[in-house]
């Protein structure tokens, strides 16, 4: 039913969302009105959105090459019931603001709201600005079908809305009429007011490649092995402030696991620096428990990285 495109994207929540569908279509459950899309890859994120819309909204077999007017209508960016919202769209008249998502957009909203609809109605949050591609720069847009835009599709922070729009929309988001879902798109839920994010679903959609790769952390760790005990404190710092934009501890520590054993494949025939990765391995096994564990992540991290240090 989702397009297989997405079970290499984003796996977890291909299955999850498959299987909700399945019932949502039989009638069994009903779709969240409410979700946030964590995670870097925001164009990924708006097209999962729009292909979860599609499918809600499908009248035929929800084959992506359906040809059914509400599928035609997603992948032109005109279907009357899928809406975008950002700084440069769904502005109502009189609506002269320009650089955040305004009250006024707020109340569209809401008086949408109070019209009934026969379709399964979407709002999609992002931050957005008018931008020309480059040839290729939307290649899993056309692979999937759907036409050229002319917007940019960037996270939400802070500044895309104006302060008091979140209240603005809170009676929208709580209370919505049947059929009707609103997609926050972001880099992480930090990044949304608390308001807001107490009212959703948060999916975290990461592929498991992304995960692991170890290239934003690259830079903190790459004294290994020759971390000594002055360094230790200072390699756990600078992780624990990685950690305040990438809030998942066990990413992080399955990203330095994953560091090290590309380490071992490297050095297979240096025998002593094997042995002291494999135990190094162990000790972030046992990082991993702790943080399952709800420690702090101080703790967790200068123990480590003084376990490091020391060899034991
Ligand atoms: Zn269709």
């Amino acid at each position: 039913m989702i397009d297989i495109y997405f079970k290499e994207k984003f796996p977890f929540a291909y299955n999850y969302f498959s299987t909700l569908l399945e019932l949502v279509k039989k009638g069994e459950k009903q779709f969240p009105q409410a979700i946030i899309f964590e995670g870097a890859d925001t164009k990924n994120q708006y097209l999962f959105a729009l292909e979860l819309a599609r499918i809600l909204n499908c009248q035929n077999n929800n084959e992506k090459n359906c040809n059914c007017i509400n599928c035609k209508w997603i992948k032109t960016f005109s279907h009357p019931a899928i809406n975008n919202v950002s700084q440069i769209h769904f502005k109502g008249e009189g609506d002269e603001s320009k650089t955040v998502i305004s009250v006024k957009q707020a109340k569209k909203i809401e008086q949408l709201l109070s019209l009934s609809s026969d379709y399964h109605r979407f709002f999609i949050f992002f931050s957005s600005d008018e931008k020309k591609y480059e040839d290729g720069e939307l290649v899993n847009f056309k692979n999937l079908g759907y036409d050229e835009i002319n917007f940019s599709i960037k996270p939400l922070n802070y500044s895309t809305f104006h302060p008091t729009t979140p209240n603005a929309l809170l009676k929208s988001i709580e209370e919505p009429p049947q059929r009707t879902t609103f997609v926050f798109l972001a880099k992480s839920k930090e990044d949304i007011l608390q308001t807001i994010v107490s009212r959703c679903l948060t999916f975290k959609l990461n592929s498991k490649k992304e995960n692991l790769s170890y290239k934003e952390i690259y830079p903190i760790i790459s004294d290994y092995p020759n971390i000594d005990y002055y360094k230790a404190l200072d390699i756990s710092d600078n992780l624990q402030k990685h950690l305040k934009e990438n809030p998942d501890t066990e990413i992080v520590l399955n990203q330095f696991m994953e560091f090290l054993k590309d380490l071992i494949k490297q050095n297979i025939f240096n025998n002593e620096l094997c042995q002291k990765i494999k135990q190094d391995i162990i000790f972030i096994n046992n990082a991993i428990k702790q943080s399952k564990a709800n420690m702090i992540d101080k703790i967790v991290l200068d123990t480590l990285m003084l376990k490091i240090a020391r060899g034991y």
